[in-house]
């Protein structure tokens, strides 16, 4: 049985256990939901309030050239190119997740006139799904979005298919699909991928040229703590960048934005993903958050995401049994992404028990506990703890009050 020493004991051969001193995490608190809102690095604060004081209050509109607000998208982009293996050229920052899918979508239904299915699991983010939704209902009549079993996605890839649209790691079960042979099986039969990336960039490995991958959007907010509501990111194979005509446009994608032409010609180059002006405060706090990224070993922080969910996975079981609560997902470390949930009666109440006991986790409908585990901040010995509170929660009934059973907006 693992015991809380043995814990500190890895913490403190941890490669990773520096990263910590980095972010902003407050004393006596257990966060496990840097999948929902990555930690605050240190740095934010100073690079936001330069931007606040400095660029906006003295330098005001000629900060766009002198601290390159401008090109901020695309450099940011670069900086994330690095870890989802996109190459460099083909990540831009900006907008929302939910309104990047919009571009890549009607720019991959473009390339596939003939064809009027989009394929996707059932599990999919439903941000995603309405989106796909929204846009099939205007494009009218014949238009399908064919949900199927996440494991059923490779047998219905068939040559009808426009589009195969999936999250590589599903927000719920934390189950990843394999990228290289959906991708592969999807071109052998004429269709285009987009990949999500939400729940992978800055927890898993994303090799996304090297699984030949035709489009991905992804989220900065999550592991790579950008801040709330912090852009999102889209990625464009540069087969794609010449001709890709997506429906959502605008100047900051235009070859020559300050040519002010009246009539649209894109960018020949991921610039044309772009649509208007970007919230720059929000765009100089992702800046700064990506500092931390810069020298990390991506494969170091794999091995630390699997076994942090690994060793949390065999606490819950060994300690927390008899209380109903059952694994989601894959058991393989491999076929997973950075967070566990458990399926748990009354799971609401027992997070807002856990919360109250500072562990913060969250809570999936219908009946999920969900925990995040981000390798750059979270510690064996928080796993630990974690488990320690939860089985006392459980053990104790400390979820069964009115008060932790009514459901906030947010859960
Ligand atoms: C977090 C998440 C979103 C959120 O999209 P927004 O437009 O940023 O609100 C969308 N899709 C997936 C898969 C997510 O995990």
């Amino acid at each position: 049985m693992v015991t809380r020493d043995d814990c500190l004991e890895r913490d403190a051969q941890d490669p990773l256990r520096d990263y910590r001193q980095r972010f902003v995490l407050p004393d006596g608190l257990i966060y496990f939901d840097g999948n929902s809102l990555g930690a605050l690095p240190h740095g934010v604060e100073t690079s936001v309030g330069f931007h606040v004081q400095q660029a906006w209050g003295q330098d005001l509109i000629t900060s766009w050239n002198k601290h390159k607000w401008f090109e901020l998208p695309l450099t940011i982009g670069e900086k994330i190119g690095r870890i989802i293996g996109a190459g460099t050229g083909n990540t831009v920052v900006g907008d929302t997740i939910s309104v990047n899918l919009f571009k890549v979508l009607t720019a991959a239904l473009a390339k596939r006139p003939d064809r009027k299915i989009i394929l996707t699991d059932i599990g999919n983010f439903p941000s995603d799904l309405y989106v796909a939704q929204g846009l099939l209902k205007f494009l009218g009549e014949g238009y399908e979005l064919r949900s199927v079993a996440p494991e059923e996605v490779l047998a219905s890839v068939i040559e009808d298919i426009a589009v195969v649209m999936l999250t590589d790691v599903d927000y719920r079960t934390s189950r990843r699909h394999n990228m290289k042979e959906i991708t592969a099986a999807s071109h052998a039969h004429g269709c285009l991928t987009i990949w999500d990336l939400s729940h992978s960039a800055g927890a898993v490995p994303v090799d996304l040229l090297g699984c030949n991958v035709d489009f991905a959007v992804g989220c900065t907010y999550k592991y790579l703590n950008g801040g709330p509501g912090a852009p999102g990111f889209v990625f464009v194979h540069p087969r794609h960048h010449d001709d890709a005509a997506p429906a959502l446009v605008g100047w900051w994608g235009h070859v020559e934005p300050f040519a002010f032409d009246p009539v649209w010609r894109p960018a020949p180059s991921i610039a044309r993903f772009q649509c208007g002006t970007q919230a720059v405060l929000s765009v100089v706090a992702l800046d700064a958050a990506l500092e931390v990224w810069s020298e990390l070993d991506l494969l170091q922080l794999h091995a630390k995401s699997k076994a942090l969910c690994g060793l949390f996975i065999d606490l819950v079981e060994s300690h927390c049994a008899h209380y109903g609560l059952a694994l989601a997902g894959p058991r393989q470390m491999a076929q997973r992404g950075s967070h566990v949930s458990f399926s748990c009666p009354e799971g609401y109440a027992v997070m807002q028990a856990l919360i109250a006991h500072k562990v913060i986790g969250d809570f999936r409908a219908p009946d999920l506990i969900r925990f995040g585990f981000a390798p750059l901040y979270n510690s064996f010995t928080d796993v630990y703890d974690a488990v320690s509170i939860l089985s006392l929660v459980l053990k104790d009934r400390l979820w069964d009050t009115p008060d932790f059973r009514s459901r906030k907006a947010v859960t």
